[in-house]
């Protein structure tokens, strides 16, 4: 079951960013604002199923019930908004590299700016993971730096078998990533950040589910 589901969300993950690529590369949509805006929303939909992905993932490693309940929660449908916020707002910071809002300047810069190095997602989540074993930070504090990274990480997949990952201290797009390496990866993505966010005990919903179990079981001990 659990591997049934892992499959299903990677697969749904993976063949809506194909499609969505697929889409967004077709010549009816013209260059420049157009193409631009329209890549953007594909990695803001990716970013969003991603995370939905993840809810499906962590709601079955933990081997909770009520998965669909948990998904149509206000609370995970706000995550899933944001993590799709994130994965669109990557792209910002070329325009705050090129210190201008004119679409032109901020596609030619020579470098890729900072928000596309695979590093800033993975010190975002340490410094939440260290906020909360040492400064007694709410868990919502480390499930929100994991969310994070999982917004930025589909984005920057996503850049990679155009351009490669960049991981600093690596040069940047020293680590080239193929179409399929890059669907693959993507896949991956929702089943290792739910296994992380059970492993950390960072549910979300899970004290409404542990209690929804409670209650089932007192009605059984009953
Ligand atoms: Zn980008």
């Amino acid at each position: 079951m659990s591997l049934l589901w892992s499959a299903l969300t990677s697969a749904a993950v993976s063949c809506s960013a194909a499609f969505l690529d697929q889409l967004t590369s077709s010549p009816p949509i013209p260059s420049g604002l157009p193409a631009a805006m329209a890549d953007n929303l594909a990695h803001m939909a990716i970013g969003a199923i991603t995370w939905a992905a993840v809810l499906v993932n962590e709601a079955d490693i933990a081997r909770r019930d009520l998965i669909l309940s948990h998904l149509f929660r206000a609370s995970p449908a706000l995550e899933v908004l944001l993590c799709a916020a994130v994965a669109s707002l990557v792209d910002a910071d070329h325009f705050l590299a090129a210190r201008s809002l004119r679409l032109e300047d901020a596609t030619s810069l020579e470098r890729r700016p900072f928000l596309h190095n695979s590093a800033v997602p993975m010190a975002i989540l340490a410094t939440c993971a260290a906020a909360r074993q040492f400064l007694g930070a709410p868990a919502a504090v480390e499930r929100l730096g994991a969310l994070v990274l999982a917004g930025m990480l589909s984005h920057h997949l996503r850049d990679a078998w155009r351009r490669g990952l960049w991981v600093s201290p690596l040069p940047r797009d020293a680590l080239p990533v193929s179409y399929r390496g890059y669907l693959l990866l993507l896949a991956a993505l929702p089943i290792l950040t739910g296994a992380y966010l059970v492993a950390r005990d960072l549910g979300n919903s899970g004290g409404d589910l542990r209690a929804t179990r409670i209650e089932h079981e007192d009605v059984v001990l009953a």
